[in-house]
């Protein structure tokens, strides 16, 4: 059946022809590809870029699962929605505030608004922290589906819009720091798309793999290969896949595989003192173990005597910092919304990260691993790959201007050629 384009907040999207997959490959750095592609291990994918359509995008910065997940999801940068992080600070009570709630999303969801316009739309996360935004205003009464693999098997019709996830997958519960969360999140997809033939899938991953394993190593060969079959599947079904990433990820640690942190906070204490600067670290959330918390990108609220002036000159002369913006700058530069900005923001290099107090941060569950880690304009190139190829009118479109990665579901539904 055929419909009218759906307007979802200012942008047309096209009634998908064929049912339209998108897969958001969490920490997917695009060296991951170009180290697969070599050596000939991810034939579908190849095959995807070569027929159809392949170019490196621009994520949201910061570089982070949450802002990237609801860029594409929204089709807005960070701006527009509002969920610049994981977690900010109320400057009102003090309190830093996890950004996961769909209260704090602004704006509409291609889903919901697909949904509501009569579509069967399936929405499938690995780790629950985003499922609630991701099925913002989604209602699962009628087809729709919205559920994590984290929760998989605890999913309700009422909830969720689907039960007994396990039988119908055919896996077991995966563990939370697994690559099986990941594969679920595909198998479900294959499976729901096999029976119920949605129109539109949105299939976000966890980047367990990629924090943990750099593009040379074994077991990240065995994660890609098992995507791209997945991926080949996906279009043996009819499908349109179109693949992005949220973020990619870079080496952290020094030659003695112990990480290059900065810590932040203690250097504004000991220049400062103790409670004049407050520093918040957005990469975190309920699962540090993999990262320590500790990101490429930090947030400094000014809450003494300290000037953002003198936070910024306090902090431009360190090793590592590639950037220090003052609030008006930051926003304007990486498109962020300023009611949830902070007085300074903090990026660094490629191989250094950023933490608040040495103390706080628990580094425990990096078990001998380097630290991988992401958040910074350094990782925040991503791919954009479609299953097939453009059409004329977004040729010219792609070929005029940096690709988003936002705009992935806007390329797949309006610009692909099907
Ligand atoms: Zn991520």
């Amino acid at each position: 059946m055929q419909y009218a384009p759906v307007e979802v907040n200012g942008t047309r999207y096209r009634w998908p022809r064929r049912p339209v997959v998108v897969v958001c490959i969490d920490g997917g750095d695009p060296a991951y590809l170009q180290q697969f592609l070599k050596d000939g291990s991810i034939p579908n994918i190849a095959r995807f870029m070569k027929q159809g359509f392949s170019a490196v995008a621009d994520g949201t910065v910061p570089s982070f699962t949450c802002p990237n997940n609801m860029s594409i999801i929204t089709g807005t940068p960070a701006s527009r929605h509002g969920i610049s992080g994981n977690y900010y600070l109320d400057v009102k009570t003090g309190q830093a505030v996890v950004m996961t709630g769909p209260d704090l999303l602004r704006g509409d969801t291609i889903l919901a608004q697909f949904a509501k316009a009569g579509a069967k739309v399936v929405s499938i996360t690995a780790k629950d922290k985003l499922r609630k935004q991701l099925g913002k205003n989604l209602d699962v009464s009628r087809g729709n589906v919205s559920f994590s693999s984290e929760f998989a098997s605890k999913c309700t019709m009422q909830e969720n819009g689907i039960e007994k996830v396990l039988e119908l997958v055919g896996m077991t519960q995966p563990g939370m720091y697994s690559m099986e969360l990941s594969w679920f999140v595909l198998e479900a997809g294959i499976k729901l798309l096999e029976k119920n033939r949605p129109d539109l899938l949105y299939l976000s991953l966890t980047d367990y793999v990629q924090h943990k394993y750099a593009p040379e190593e074994s077991e990240a060969k065995r994660f890609y290969q098992y995507l791209d079959r997945s991926f080949g599947r996906l279009t043996d079904l009819g499908a349109v896949v179109a693949l992005t990433a949220d973020h990619g990820m870079n080496d952290k640690s020094n030659a003695a595989g112990k990480p290059n942190v900065i810590w932040l906070q203690d250097i504004l204490d000991a220049k400062f003192g103790k409670g004049d600067t407050r520093v918040i670290c957005p990469i975190t959330d309920a699962f540090v173990a993999h990262h320590g918390a500790l990101g490429g990108f930090v947030r400094v609220w000014c809450t003494g005597k300290a000037t953002p002036r003198q936070v910024i000159d306090a902090v431009k002369g360190l090793e590592g910092v590639e950037s220090v913006l003052d609030k008006e700058t930051a926003c304007r530069v990486h498109d962020l919304p300023a009611d949830r900005e902070a007085d300074v923001v903090v990026i660094s290099t490629a191989n250094v990260c950023i933490g608040a107090s040495e103390k706080d941060h628990d580094l425990s569950g990096l078990e001998g691993h380097r630290l991988r880690t992401h958040g910074g304009v350094s990782e925040a190139k991503v791919p954009f790959i479609l299953s097939v190829p453009l059409n004329d009118e977004y040729k010219l479109k792609a070929g005029a201007a940096t690709l988003k990665s936002y705009q992935i579901f806007e390329y797949a539904l309006n610009g692909a050629l099907h």
